[in-house]
């Protein structure tokens, strides 16, 4: 079974004022469903970035896999790799570590590997977690992902979900998402206001919240040794501190000294980065992407080799759609090692999907792999030509979280060992 047609289309929904290290979510947030249809009139599906550069990549390469069989990955991986050159893309706005040669070449493979996956699945009659080694649990548990936030974008009405500048918002935030998903973690968002303001939040959830797993991540922003004091201060109230540092050599200086694992998707992010962490001890758990770490069977992979190294394992997101919550559940399904409830942004989507509804939904802060064949979803056509008359009318090209909080705080600078 060959590829005859790739169909790329870029999409744009709306994202509310979510603050971190970088800024704030612009109003429109950005993503490419990948469409791949083989010979056989089987179709399946695929979702990544949807900043210009990427696109253009993608437009670059899918010429060069037509004709090539669902079943040849490696083979697609080394036309991507052709494609792509010594071409050193740029890195996904300073929240998922320094971008490179490796990271580019796994990130616009990704949603071809994934759409041939579900087509896999679809012609086998079996879903892709059975195409990952079967699943080990049948409902993958995510966490509630908080942010600090405005309560709209500046010159629009109050957004349903509200501010949230200090603990009383952040714990009224996970209020909301802990009634509405059931979520059984809870993930907080920082590198926005100082550390202390955003240890307060974390034990005012603590004491909102008692015993469900609690984690923050200031994307790099603090210092080694603020990070230090701060891990101190909140013993026994973190199931991990992720990113607080930069770079491996400050992750380390930090892991020796703070009683709880670190975690990053910002200094491990390519194979490159794994062994000076190990060797150095930089991190106690992965957050896995199969969106940059190269698709689902290479982030399996990874993940097998965290299990070697006695790493623990979850998950990051980025502002995504439904295609990219399937690919992310059927991949924590199959993932033994996965300990810690994965990241999601769904909730911040709202509703907007490119998905038809029914295959994805939340049930006691877990999603249910869907039942049917390859990744269990089917496309909104109708919602996918919306999303990109949007995408067309809403003149944004790329992410950029720094210029759009200029806009209103000219002097603001990104925090990177900040405080
Ligand atoms: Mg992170």
């Amino acid at each position: 079974m060959r590829i005859r047609e790739i169909h790329l289309t870029p999409v744009a929904f709306r994202d509310p004022p979510l603050l971190n290290a970088m800024g704030v979510h612009e109003p429109w947030a950005l993503r490419t469903v990948v469409e791949v249809v083989t010979d056989e009139g089987l179709s399946g599906l695929g979702e990544t970035y949807g900043d210009l550069s990427h696109l253009q990549r993608l437009r670059a390469v899918a010429p060069s896999l037509t004709g090539l069989r669902v079943h040849a990955l490696h083979e697609i991986h080394a036309r991507v790799a052709a494609s792509i050159g010594t071409d050193v893309g740029t890195d996904q706005h300073g929240l998922t570590g320094a971008g490179s040669n490796q990271k580019t070449v796994d990130a616009v493979f990704s949603p071809f590997e994934v759409a041939c996956l579900d087509i896999q699945g679809k012609a086998a009659g079996v879903r892709v977690a059975d195409l990952l080694g079967g699943p080990v649990r049948e409902a993958v548990p995510y966490s509630a992902y908080l942010f600090y936030k405005w309560g709209a974008h500046p010159g629009e009405a109050e957004d349903r979900f509200g501010a949230a500048l200090d603990p009383e918002g952040v714990v009224a935030q996970a209020r909301l998402f802990i009634e509405e998903y059931g979520f059984g973690s809870i993930k907080l968002k920082g590198g926005v206001l100082p550390p202390d303001e955003e240890a307060e939040a974390v034990v005012a959830l603590r004491d909102a919240f008692p015993g469900l797993p609690l984690r923050i991540d200031p994307n790099a922003a603090w210092t080694p040794a603020t990070s230090v004091r701060i891990g101190q201060a909140l013993e026994g109230v973190l199931e991990y501190l992720e990113d607080p540092a930069p770079e491996i050599a400050g992750m380390a200086e930090v892991a020796a000294q703070v009683p709880m694992d670190l975690a990053t998707n910002m200094c491990v992010v390519t194979h490159d980065h794994l062994p000076p962490a190990i060797e150095r001890g930089a991190i106690g758990v992965l957050l896995i992407d199969h969106h940059y770490w190269g698709g689902l069977l290479r982030s399996s992979q990874v993940a097998a080799l965290c299990k070697t190294f006695g790493l623990g394992l979850s998950m990051h997101s980025n502002s995504h759609l439904g295609i990219s919550l399937a690919a992310m559940t059927h991949l924590a399904a199959a993932t033994p090692g996965l300990d810690h409830a994965c990241d999601t942004h769904t909730p911040w989507q709202d509703g907007q999907d490119v998905v038809a509804p029914g295959a994805l939904r939340f049930t006691d802060g877990a999603v249910p792999l869907p039942d049917g064949p390859g990744l269990g979803i089917e496309l909104d056509r109708d919602a996918l030509a919306a999303m990109h008359e949007q995408y067309l009318a809403c003149g944004i090209t790329r992410r950029d979280d720094t210029a759009y909080m200029r806009r209103f705080e000219p002097s603001f600078v990104p925090k990177r060992a900040h405080w």
